[in-house]
């Protein structure tokens, strides 16, 4: 039994609940909480502001290693400016999609993870956490809901921000978005062979958090990680 820095890796599709459990655990377990979604998203910000496409695989993999990406306490600095909300919106969304399906992009982001993690015990979650990022990471989980399900929790999440999306546009965006996500050929989302899967559809944030504990805890004692 060695103490050593602790990975939790929690991966899924858009909409599954893995920022909001993923921020609680963290929270809860004294851990960093890191969205590597949110990194991508600020690449992609960066290159629509800079009028480049999010397809572009030089330019693009230049900007993810130049960009200085720093996320402290849940908010998430490009360049020294906090776009935490900037990084939402729909073309964001799409965008970061494009430029993660580049394999410079991906590997830029990956090492800024790897290094992050070094220090600290995390809470990482995305789309390549237990296959790729840490392969070998103390717990994974494959967080998933059904289609209708993940497209009402956005929406939900819309309305509570004043916003009134168009249904049939996120349903379209986010079927688009996880079709791309999964079938391209750096990194697919997939779930890992040794990762929990956990159906959210069915459970509120705090039983899906009361099920990743248990799991957790079940590997963990004192701070340290039964091997
Ligand atoms: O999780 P979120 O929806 O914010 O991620 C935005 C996009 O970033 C995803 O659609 C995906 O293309 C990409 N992503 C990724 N690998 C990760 C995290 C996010 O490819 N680990």
């Amino acid at each position: 039994m060695a103490q050593r820095r602790v990975v939790v890796a929690i991966d899924g599709p858009a909409g599954a609940g893995k920022s909001s459990v993923a921020k609680r655990l963290a929270q809860r377990l004294g851990f960093t909480y890191l969205d590597t979604g949110a990194m991508y998203r600020a690449v992609a910000l960066w290159a629509l502001r800079q009028g480049i496409e999010t397809s572009d695989r030089h330019r693009m993999e230049q900007l993810a290693l130049a960009a200085d990406i720093q996320l402290q306490d849940g908010k998430i600095f490009l360049n020294g400016e906090d776009v935490s909300d900037t990084i939402r919106t729909a073309e964001v969304s799409g965008g970061a999609s494009q430029g993660a399906a580049i394999p410079g992009v991906r590997r830029a982001m990956v090492a800024k993870q790897r290094a992050i993690a070094e220090r600290t015990s995390v809470v990482m979650e995305g789309r390549d956490i237990g296959t790729v990022v840490f392969p070998d990471a103390d717990i994974k989980i494959y967080l998933d809901a059904n289609p209708e399900e993940r497209v009402r929790r956005r929406l939900h999440e819309e309305y509570s921000k004043g916003l009134t999306p168009d249904a049939a546009a996120v349903s379209q965006q986010m079927e688009e978005r996880d079709r791309r996500d999964s079938t391209r050929s750096d990194s697919p989302l997939v779930q890992a062979p040794d990762a929990v899967y956990l159906d959210t559809t069915r459970l509120n944030l705090e039983e899906v958090e009361e099920a990743i504990l248990k799991i957790v805890r079940a590997r963990i004692t004192n701070g340290k990680v039964l091997n």
